[in-house]
Order: C-alpha cells, then structure tokens, then sequence
C-alpha cells in the first residue's frame, strides 16, 4: 500500500524546519463507512493548509501533509486515545481514555457536527482499527519523527511548525463554543512546555506586527503531534499554528475565499522566511 503522506522535500539552502499538516487531508477510504452526510465529515478537515505554507520547501524546509482525512483517524492524537465502547472485541495494547475521548473526539471519532451526530451506525472491528493505526497513522508519525531526527543529527536542533486551521466560532467542547473566535491566529506550545519562549514570541511577533490578533494557548494549546517529539531543553521546539478560517474560507460555501486566500499565502510565506532565517541563525 502506498504510504498515505506527501512528503515535498527542502530545496535551497538547508534549514533545520520542518513543516506538517496533519489535518488538511481529503481522502476518504472505501471502508470508512460512515452515516452522515460527507459534507458534515468535511467540515472537520483544515482546508488548503499544506496550500497555505507551499513556500516552506524553498526555505529549506521540508513539508509533510496528510492525504487522508482526520475524521478516519486522526495523527494528532495518541495511538491509545480510543474509547473502548466503540469497537468489538479486545484490544491488545493499554488505552488512555480521557473526557475528550468519550465525547467522540479521540483518535478515531465517533461524533462529527454541531449537533454530535453519530459517525458510525455500527461497531468497529479491531482489525479495521489496527489497519487506520498501522497503515495511516503510523506512517504519518514516522516519516514526522524521521524528518525532525535527521535534521537534528544535521545542526543540533530543530523547529518543528504544526500547521493547523481552525473555525471562526470556536467549536463544540470549547469554553465558548459557538461564540465568534476573536483570534486571527492562536500559537499553542501547551504552555511552554514544547517549545521555548523566544521562539514562540518571534512568531506572536511577526503575527501581530501584520496587523493579526494573536492569542498564545488560548484554548487551542497543541496536541500530540508537538507533544511527542518536542523537547525544548535539547533544542527541538514544537509549535502549533492556528489560522482563523474567516481569513481564507468561506466556511458556508466551503470554497476558497477570492483574493483572501492568495493574500493570506502571502502572509503565511512572510512567516515562513522569518522562521527559517531566524533558526538557520540559530543553528549557526
Ligand atoms: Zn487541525
């Protein structure tokens, strides 16, 4: 089977960032067999992200996308977020269930929309589990964790951006769901804890000196995907990029939003040349 992850490889001058997009997927595999309309699952995706950073290969940075939708099973949750009552059968590994879990927002979700409708009409095997494991997830997380190991090896660190896309009223499960999200852009590095300060004030820096309002951990922290291979203390910083939908999408129509997404390409390809010249300067 193919690996189900583009991979566009760094050009010019060598740059220890590394770029991914793990929910801008589309793909939606034959035995996903769901029961809500695939507009509703369609909604969950970020659209056009990995668009959004094309300029990250000339930089020096690679950038790794996933071609699957996050609604089949999503990399930015842990390989043992599964709630136990949506299966039949025994798993063989631990679980960690938690809240987020139970409401259908694990790594495998049961529940898509506003009004949480039911994904699945029916329970899923382990097996079909496993093979959404094994031959997405997985391969999305390996070619990730390759990616920031050898450049680490190379300069002795890395800057890893998770790019994301968020909507413009915060969505269920959120403190203020439904409300309008203030934020043009919220940076998550779960409060300090996966990448340094000075790193994330650059970017709040850049952000805000457009003209953008910027929240930092404000209510969209970052999940697993800069959890699990950061490690500020070594140099290897992991930061999570939200950008507000309104600013590219029209979220109704769910097309590209005329002239807004070219100029918010711009914006992003700003950010990315001070990214890569600001870590190129630090790895010296
Ligand atoms: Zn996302």
């Amino acid at each position: 089977m193919k690996v189900p992850v583009t991979v566009i490889p760094a050009r010019g001058k060598p740059t220890p960032v590394v770029f991914d997009s793990p929910h801008s997927g589309s793909h939606y595999p034959e035995d996903f067999d769901y029961v809500v309309p695939l507009s509703m699952l369609r909604r969950g995706e970020d659209p056009h992200v990995e668009e959004l950073f094309a300029a990250a290969p000339d930089n020096g940075a690679p950038l790794i996308a996933a071609e699957f939708s996050r609604m089949y099973i999503d990399p930015n949750r842990s390989a043992a977020d599964i709630d136990p009552d949506m299966f039949d059968g025994d798993w063989p590994h631990p679980l960690e269930v938690s809240h987020k879990t139970k409401s259908g927002m694990g790594l495998i979700r049961t529940r898509s929309g506003r009004n949480r409708k039911p994904i699945y009409e029916r329970k899923l095997s382990v097996t079909e589990i496993r093979n959404r494991i094994e031959n997405y997830w997985q391969p999305y997380h390996d070619t990730l964790r390759e990616a920031l190991d050898q450049t680490h090896e190379r300069f002795g660190a890395t800057w890893h951006i998770n790019c994301h896309s968020m909507p413009s009223k915060w969505a269920t499960g959120f403190e203020k769901a439904g409300e309008p999200n203030d934020n043009d852009y919220v940076l998550g590095n779960r409060d300090g804890t996966t990448a340094g300060v000075e790193f994330t004030e650059l970017v709040r820096e850049t952000l805000s000196g457009f003209g953008f309002n910027v929240g930092v951990n404000d209510g969209q922290k970052g999940v697993e995907l800069v959890r699990a291979y950061s490690d500020p203390e070594n140099e290897r910083h992991s930061l999570q990029i939200e950008i507000n939908r309104r600013l590219y999408w029209d979220e109704r129509n769910m097309v590209k939003r005329d002239g807004h997404f070219e100029e918010q390409r711009k914006i992003m390809t700003a950010l990315v040349e001070v990214i890569c010249d600001y870590a190129r300067s630090k790895a010296g």
